[in-house]
């Protein structure tokens, strides 16, 4: 692979800006420049090659269907030459495409965009609900907040950085020379999140690869060996390495600038807590297109349990604070359950729209995984026989019917009713004997006593 980018690169080079439509790999030269961070935007200049016999270069805006007006302004010339650039954002494609007939030398494009981002629940009354923004000494990007696809297909790409002093790039991508990071189109569009500012970073090689780990404005206990541990835990968990091979990121942010965290293909931003990094990194391998929508609650709850359970394992929490942690669920599932307990595919299936069943997919998603748990220990079995066996395949789009095969699979029918009782019908869950709640842990966002409004970790004093 190296040699191939390598001999692309040259090729690159030596056809410079000629004839860009030979045959042989196309790189496409993006940089980001920020000049002010607390405006908000970033500026970026691309330089496109464009292939044989194309006639229309259209770019995609991935995260710019639900806010268009984040694009201030797009321009594209060739040699010198404006060209015609057709704005469609109204559309479900938030495509522009510029007519590129008869041109041969690279085309450049200039864009102004505010790359902020909110997830299904986030609020902009909250910035620090949004999982990609810029502000004043920080910025964490998502990839398709920034930057475009080409519908005609994606080129190797070359990223570079134009940042405020002290500001380093801290990306998932392979980078040639300090700053400049290469991007194989195959890579090209997979969601990441790019740490841009003063971070301090550490790195840890994972195989042949490395984890670069970013962290600013934070003290925590979170350190190399911390971020390998959780690694190692979901490994052993999965029985491989993450599907997608490549370098990695760990960003680990305060909590006034992003509430909880995320994560792309092979990147996580998160704040400094234990539980929500392992949930994050777990992510790797516990992808959001593993299932379908009506199984959220596997690739969010069983995430979050084995999360806790990780973080616990590698001892960033304590046994009392994991009991804290469930009875807080536990809590939260009961009161947001308190008309009628629904079905783990109903809450899945609700998790874009709703709160209370995007909660509900966390919370009784994670004391299913530990009720099962429960329930195969008795028959001496274990439920990380079914994460591995669910998670050993490379698959994509696994609906409940798959789960329940794949648990038949592994367990006879051992399991079988309580799949049916919880996944399918909508039973409660049983009383599993947790404690009362404290608010503490920073697992539940919602509590009879704080009501209908979300809250947020209640701080030891
Ligand atoms: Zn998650």
């Amino acid at each position: 692979m190296l040699v191939q980018l390598v001999l692309g690169f040259l090729i690159f080079l030596s056809i410079g800006a000629c004839d860009s439509r030979d045959a042989g790999p196309l790189y496409a030269a993006w940089r980001v420049e920020i000049v002010d961070p607390a405006s908000g935007v970033v500026h970026v200049h691309g330089e496109i090659p464009v292939m044989v016999g194309t006639t229309t270069l259209a770019l995609q805006f991935r995260d710019l269907k639900r806010h268009p007006q984040a694009l201030l302004a797009l321009t594209a010339r060739s040699g010198g030459r404006e060209l015609v650039v057709d704005h469609i954002t109204e559309d479900a494609d938030a495509t522009h495409r510029i007519d590129v007939t008869g041109i041969v030398d690279p085309v450049v494009i200039e864009y102004t965009i505010n790359p902020t981002f909110f997830p299904p629940g986030g609020s902009e009354k909250y910035p620090s609900d949004a999982r990609s923004r810029v502000v004043d000494g920080v910025g964490v990007v998502r990839t398709g907040s920034l930057l475009p696809t080409m519908t005609d297909g994606n080129r190797n790409a070359r990223v570079s950085f134009s940042l405020p002093a002290d500001w380093v790039a801290v990306t998932p991508w392979r980078s040639v020379d300090t700053g400049v990071f290469t991007i194989p189109a195959s890579e090209w569009g997979q969601v990441d999140y790019l740490g841009l500012g003063p971070f301090e970073t550490l790195e840890l090689p994972m195989g042949k690869d490395i984890v670069r780990i970013g962290v600013l404005g934070v003290d925590s206990e979170i350190d190399v060996d911390a971020v390998a541990g959780l690694l190692e835990f979901h490994r052993e968990l999965a029985g491989s390495p993450p599907v997608d091979p490549g370098p990695r990121t760990v960003l680990l942010v305060p909590q006034k600038f992003m509430r909880g965290g995320a994560a792309g293909a092979r990147s996580t931003v998160q704040i400094a807590d234990a539980g929500v990094l392992a949930h994050e990194l777990l992510h790797w391998w516990v992808h959001s297109d593993l299932t379908t929508a009506e199984a959220k609650w596997f690739t969010e709850g069983f995430t979050n349990y084995y999360g806790i359970l990780a973080a616990q394992e590698v001892g960033l929490l304590s046994q009392d604070e994991v009991t804290e942690c469930f009875a807080d669920l536990n809590a939260e599932m009961r009161y947001l359950e308190r008309d009628r307990p629904r079905s783990l595919q109903q809450v899945s299936e609700g998790y874009t729209r709703e709160a209370r069943s995007r909660r509900l997919v966390y919370s009784k998603g994670t004391l299913f995984a530990e009720l099962l748990e429960r329930e195969l220990r008795l028959q001496d079995r274990a439920l990380s026989e079914f994460m591995r066996a669910v998670l050993t395949e490379s698959r994509a789009g696994l609906n409940n019917k798959d789960l329940r095969e794949t648990l038949a699979n592994v367990y006879g029918n051992l399991a079988d009713a309580r799949f049916i009782a919880n996944v399918i019908a909508g039973e409660a869950l049983p009383d599993m004997g947790f404690g009362p709640a404290t608010g503490r842990s920073g697992c539940a966002r919602y509590l009879p006593e704080h009501g209908d409004q979300p809250f947020e970790r209640e701080r030891e004093p």
